[in-house]
């Protein structure tokens, strides 16, 4: 079985203290590969690499970073079918999502990145005849990315893309839950020429590599995604070292509903907005909002759809729906079912550990559920399910409507269905949320802001905000 080695230094190896974890194929509830466990003597080795590799990165023109990221994005268009193929048996993931959806945005958003330093500008303002600022741009040094396991490579590409592009030198750790690809991105990189020590992808645990990595005094920012309560902890070391922090966090996001939207685009895009990933997309929209006069007629047909979507072997190319991530995330997720059974909701399909046959007969599969019937301030509708779980809820009024998407603690997207353009702005504006998504779901431009509000993170990613995030500004100011 292959052991996943840590890249360092330009260099695939084994972690020092040379042990290992086992990976799990979720579909089939089987060890397949190993992953290093790394600790605080690998991070001081990339920590070394990374700094060595600074002076020299930081200083290449923007046009040779750009070239050898483009030549890495070509690698992985190359190496697509190959890659995703890998993210479906790590993660679980159908093979059709990793093809169609996650491989093909990690090569856009490193190409992105490559051609957006191309255009990165910073500001002058003139003071009358009296003085120039001028802003001056620089890479921040070490820096750290961390990213979780529900979107594996495309998660992890959208922070290395603006780290790296912008000069820094990077010690990024996937998660160890699913390291498979971005193990198989270091072999990309030593094939594109990217300089030694520039990029170091270390493998191990959160709370001992994770841990290490954002508390070395030499990493001078972290960009991390991933849950609210690992990212209180993280905050909770780099604030007191004024470290710099980008946090995207978790969600529970509404999806509202108006009698005057267009039902079956509606009907279409929810039933992807629900489960699209086994519903462990943290853009994924848990809590269905519907008006009233249209709830009974919503609810018929979404139930009917969902009690049809086939969950299968992640490997065939026709399933849609795969296997959870882990044993004990499906423990989870059916945990909170029981959950809402026992706070008066009412299971309208789903929420059953499935047992299919053959190759996949130990997987980690559960069928899509609906339920209605919560109060809002029911556990089940306030916290963060991160399966193929939603909950219906009637509103009458759009004060009714916005009150209920308002009421948790997250704040990361929202989408909101009418054909009334006014209704469509005055809902965006009042809704508290980082992204609003009117008639459509999960439609990306990487140039937007992306980000949440309220315990769904701190600051944003996207475009130029990263590279801004990624850069130190420093204001010089002449006199004349
Ligand atoms: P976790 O917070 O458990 O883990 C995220 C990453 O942090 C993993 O690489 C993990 O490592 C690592 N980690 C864990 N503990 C520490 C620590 N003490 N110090 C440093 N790193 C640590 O999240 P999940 O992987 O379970 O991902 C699901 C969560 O991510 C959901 O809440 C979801 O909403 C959120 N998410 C948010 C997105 C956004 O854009 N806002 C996008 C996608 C997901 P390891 O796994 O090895 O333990």
């Amino acid at each position: 079985m292959e052991k996943i080695q840590n890249y360092i230094n330009g260099v695939l190896q084994a972690p020092i203290s040379g042990n290992y974890i086992d990976n799990i194929e979720p579909a089939t509830g089987k060890v397949y590969s190993f992953i290093p466990d790394s600790s605080e003597k690998d991070v001081q080795m990339a920590v070394d690499a990374a700094e060595k590799a600074f002076p020299l990165w930081s200083n290449t023109p923007y046009t040779e970073r750009s070239r050898i990221m483009e030549k890495l994005s070509d690698l992985i268009l190359r190496d697509l079918d190959a890659l995703a193929l890998a993210e479906s048996i790590d993660n679980g993931k159908p093979v059709s999502l990793a093809t169609e959806v996650d491989i093909p945005r990690a090569e856009s958003n490193i190409r992105f990145f490559a051609t957006a330093i191309m255009h990165f500008h910073s500001e002058a303002h003139v003071m009358e005849n009296r003085a120039i600022n001028y802003t001056s741009r620089k890479p921040i040094g070490v820096v750290a990315c961390i990213s979780p396991w529900n979107l594996p490579l495309y998660l992890f590409t959208w922070k290395i893309a603006p780290a790296i592009a912008a000069g820094n030198c990077v010690i990024a750790k996937p998660s160890e839950i699913t390291p498979m690809t971005a193990y198989l991105l270091s072999k990309l990189c030593i094939e594109a020429g990217l300089p030694a020590g520039v990029l170091n992808i270390l493998h191990g645990t959160g709370p001992v590599l994770g841990n290490a990595i954002v508390s070395h005094p030499s990493v001078k920012a972290i960009s991390f995604t991933g849950g609210t309560k690992t990212g209180e902890h993280i905050a909770s070391i780099a604030a007191p070292k004024f470290k710099k922090l980008s946090l995207e966090l978790g969600g529970k996001n509404p999806n509202i509903i108006f009698a005057d939207c267009d039902f079956d685009d509606m009907l279409r895009t929810t039933l992807r907005s629900s489960f699209s990933n086994q519903g462990q997309i943290c853009l994924c929209g848990s809590r269905i909002l519907i008006e009233r006069s249209i709830y009974e007629k919503f609810r018929d047909a979404f139930v009917e759809k969902v009690a049809k979507m086939k969950v299968g072997d992640p490997l065939d190319p026709a399933t849609k729906m795969g296997a959870l991530v882990s044993e004990s995330h499906m423990e989870k997720v059916l945990s909170y079912i029981d959950l809402a059974k026992q706070e008066g909701g009412k299971v309208l399909c789903g929420g059953e550990r499935l047992q299919l046959k053959d190759r996949v007969e130990g997987g980690f599969f559960v069928s899509p559920a609906v339920i209605e019937g919560l109060d809002q301030k029911c556990r089940t509708n306030q916290e963060e399910i991160f399966g193929p779980v939603v909950t219906l809820q009637a509103f009458n009024t759009e004060d009714e409507a916005i009150n209920l998407a308002n009421s948790t603690i997250y704040g990361l997207s929202c989408s909101i269905w009418t054909n009334d353009l006014k209704r469509a702005h005055r809902m965006a504006d009042r809704v508290e949320a980082g992204i609003v998504w009117i008639n459509c779901w999960l439609l990306r431009d990487l140039r937007t802001p992306f980000g949440g509000v309220k315990q769904s993170g701190v600051g944003r990613e996207g475009g130029f905000e990263a590279l801004r995030f990624f850069t130190e500004a420093k204001n010089i100011c002449i006199q004349l």
